[in-house]
């Protein structure tokens, strides 16, 4: 690996809560990374899904292939950046371990149940997942994983959740930018999730050719690909779209950052937590990406296909929210023992963690 001066160096570190020895085979970044593969919350991402609902089928994408994903754009930015892989690794595989079962509606509604008991930030859950929740360690809760990780799973937050947090609050307070790697996961997130809704939407068939030939990117390569090959199915059409929207999209983000990186000339990693984001699109694509998050946004997950699998998603997290409350002695010991936790947070936390399908399959039973 190259490093750049700016990069973050495992050697540098800022440390883990819980002071332990260091590995002689891995730096940090990777311990890290491996502690997240070998959690269970990391195992749950399987069973979880984003737009989709995880009984519509086996072909789409569930929140473990997304974070696998995120994690190979990441790495190839990093990369060609020369930042480092492993910390863009960890926080890619760990960027969606608090994520409720069905996606976003799954998460409006458990925030509804928590509005007056400190609501519920699934990008928070993360956090909460991999600082507490997670129990296998002798000596902690949670992973005990590096600042750099943690700084880079908590994208957002506001200022009030920020004043309890310490350290990994102050940038938000300050309002600073988390390292570089940080700054590449959370594009790549963006990158990762906007190309392969389009592609579960076309296989679900809400979204067509010819819809999406509304998205100016779209029609670009669409032409580019169809006047190149043209006994091509379907599927191979839209995947060589698909590939080459990606890499545009990626090439333009790394020439862009790069350029940032020439002007602001960050001497170090804590240097780039001072200056203004340095990884991002030009102007042109960061038009274009607007543009496909507004279209995915109308067109997808607006769709009255995808609006009633959220309506149902709400109503199961409402019912098992208020199932729990009321028989609060079947929830799990080990989600009980941090001492000074309402018995909606031991809730919120217990039902965050269930999959699609545990959590079909309780209503389901509770139902009958
Ligand atoms: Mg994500």
């Amino acid at each position: 690996m190259n490093l750049a001066p700016y990069a973050s160096n495992p050697a540098k570190s800022k440390g883990r809560i819980f002071q332990e020895s260091k590995s002689s085979s891995r730096n940090d970044f990777q311990r890290d990374r491996d502690r997240i593969i070998h959690s269970a919350s990391f195992r749950r991402l399987q069973y979880k899904t984003q737009v989709f609902v995880n009984h519509e089928g086996d072909m789409f994408r569930s929140r473990l292939t997304h974070s696998l994903e995120v994690s190979q754009i990441s790495r190839a930015v990093a990369r060609t950046l020369n930042c480092h892989e492993d910390l863009c690794e960890a926080i890619a595989l760990a960027h969606d371990l608090g994520h409720t079962p069905f996606g976003h509606a799954g998460q409006d509604a458990l925030n509804a149940c928590m509005r007056n008991f400190g609501g519920f930030e699934h990008n928070l859950q993360s956090l909460r997942v991999v600082d507490v929740l997670e129990k296998k360690y002798a000596n902690f809760d949670g992973l005990n994983l590096t600042f750099e990780v943690r700084e880079g799973i908590l994208k957002h937050c506001s200022k009030k959740n920020a004043q309890k947090l310490g350290d990994l609050g102050i940038r938000f307070i300050m309002n600073r930018e988390p390292s570089l790697e940080a700054q590449i996961v959370n594009l790549a997130d963006e990158i990762a999730y906007l190309h392969h809704d389009l592609d579960d939407g076309f296989r679900s068939g809400i979204l067509s050719f010819e819809k999406m030939m509304e998205l100016n990117l779209f029609e670009i390569f669409f032409k580019e690909v169809s006047n190149a090959h043209k006994l091509l199915s379907s599927e191979q059409i839209m995947h060589e779209i698909l590939r080459l929207m990606m890499n545009s999209i990626i090439s333009d983000l790394c020439n862009e950052s790069f350029k940032n990186i020439k002007k602001f000339k960050p001497q170090s990693a804590d240097n780039v937590r001072e200056l203004k984001n340095i990884v991002c699109f030009s102007d042109e694509m960061g038009a274009h990406f607007k543009e496909f998050k507004k279209f995915s946004r109308t067109n997808l997950y607006e769709h009255h296909r995808i609006k009633e699998m959220s309506v149902r998603a709400s109503k199961i997290i409402y019912s098992l929210f208020a199932y729990f409350y009321d028989n609060y002695n079947k929830i799990p010991e080990s989600f009980k023992s941090e001492k000074e936790q309402s018995r909606e947070r031991v809730i919120a936390d217990y039902v965050a963690g269930m999959t699609d399908r545990f959590a079909n399959n309780l209503y389901k039973d509770m139902s009958s």
